[in-house]
């Protein structure tokens, strides 16, 4: 989407070559990056130019939800993102809504093969399962492949007893061919490339995140570009290893003076924040990972806090920046790179 095609928007300014939009909604867009789904309808020209982006570049990115922590929110979705490589999708985290955002950005459900969750956090799995039942009940009837920490297969296992009413009403009344069998969990347990298909490598490796056992970063090698998701960690010199030389880093991103406002609900306030400082990384430093690694872009996702009215894009961009002096991009909704 080029700034051309932004006469609807009340204003604009521009900064380090990106745009800044500023209507009901505020999405901050680069040069190359379209939105998809619902957004799209802000203006048919935006559409025809997001139909002709997507032809040319092969593998897409798609974030779903940029929000960090599982509280439901009404403009930011918690974590997830989808890679199409070669019109196949590869879902990485499934918090709550993930099955939506994906029709919004027009991915086909029936077509679902490859989940990867980072971490068993809620905000990163919360629908795991309802995105295998829902895709299921949208068509799919072929095989699943996903991948995780443990216990992968056990929450997959558990996840299908608990819908075992509403599975076997399906297949007896719509025909369905049965569920389970479709589904092969893959538990991940040390850094290494687990599979590699026609379209991509993946590759994982661990990462820091204090309190949970495991928690991995996953890098997608595809013939055309080379896309790496942090997952939550803290600075995390793995992340550095597995990320080098990517052309598009997403990294989780913390801003340290909103911890407070969030963190007043709880009688354990001074515990949480620390907790949240040792588990994440402080936008800043977000910056020194991206620059060590030598990535070409930076996504800033998982925002931490997602929404507090102190906080800009620029705000964003202008820690990043410190250090990383590529492209930065402030991650929306149904944003694509
Ligand atoms: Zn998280
Ligand atoms: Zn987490």
């Amino acid at each position: 989407m080029r700034a051309t095609s932004l006469g609807r928007a009340k204003r604009f300014a521009v900064y380090s070559g990106l745009v800044q939009m500023t209507t009901r909604r505020r999405f901050l867009v680069g040069a190359g990056i379209s939105m998809t789904g619902a957004i799209l309808a802000l203006s048919r020209r935006a559409g025809a130019q997001s139909a002709a982006q997507r032809a040319r570049a092969k593998t897409r990115l798609i974030l779903l939800g940029t929000g960090g922590g599982p509280r439901p929110r009404k403009d930011v979705m918690s974590s997830a993102q989808v890679i199409v490589a070669n019109g196949v999708p590869y879902v990485v985290d499934c918090a709550n809504g993930v099955a939506r955002q994906l029709v919004l950005a027009g991915i086909d459900l029936s077509t679902v093969r490859h989940v990867f969750i980072t971490h068993h956090h809620s905000d990163h799995n919360a629908d795991y399962g309802n995105l295998l039942l829902l895709s299921w009940a949208s068509g799919l009837r072929t095989r699943v492949d996903t991948w995780g920490p443990p216990p992968l297969a056990k929450i997959t296992r558990s996840f299908f007893d608990m819908s075992a009413s509403d599975i076997e009403v399906r297949i007896e009344d719509e025909g369905r061919v049965p569920i389970v069998p479709l589904v092969h969990p893959h538990e991940i347990t040390k850094d290494g490339v687990l599979m590699e298909d026609e379209n991509v490598k993946v590759t994982a490796a661990r990462v820091e995140h204090p309190l949970m056992p495991d928690a991995f970063a996953y890098r997608f090698d595809a013939a055309d570009r080379s896309i790496v998701i942090s997952g939550d960690t803290h600075r995390s010199e793995n992340l550095v290893r597995l990320a080098r030389g990517a052309d598009v880093l997403v990294h989780e991103a913390l801003w340290t003076p909103g911890i407070d406002r969030l963190v007043t609900f709880s009688p354990n306030a001074s515990t949480l924040k620390k907790h949240i400082i040792d588990s994440h990384t402080p936008v800043e430093e977000v910056g020194q990972v991206a620059a060590a690694a030598g990535v070409k872009t930076l996504v800033l996702s998982h925002l931490v806090p997602a929404d507090d009215d102190r906080l800009t894009d620029q705000t964003w961009i202008d820690l990043a920046s410190t250090h990383f002096h590529g492209r930065i991009i402030v991650g929306k909704d149904l944003m694509e790179i």
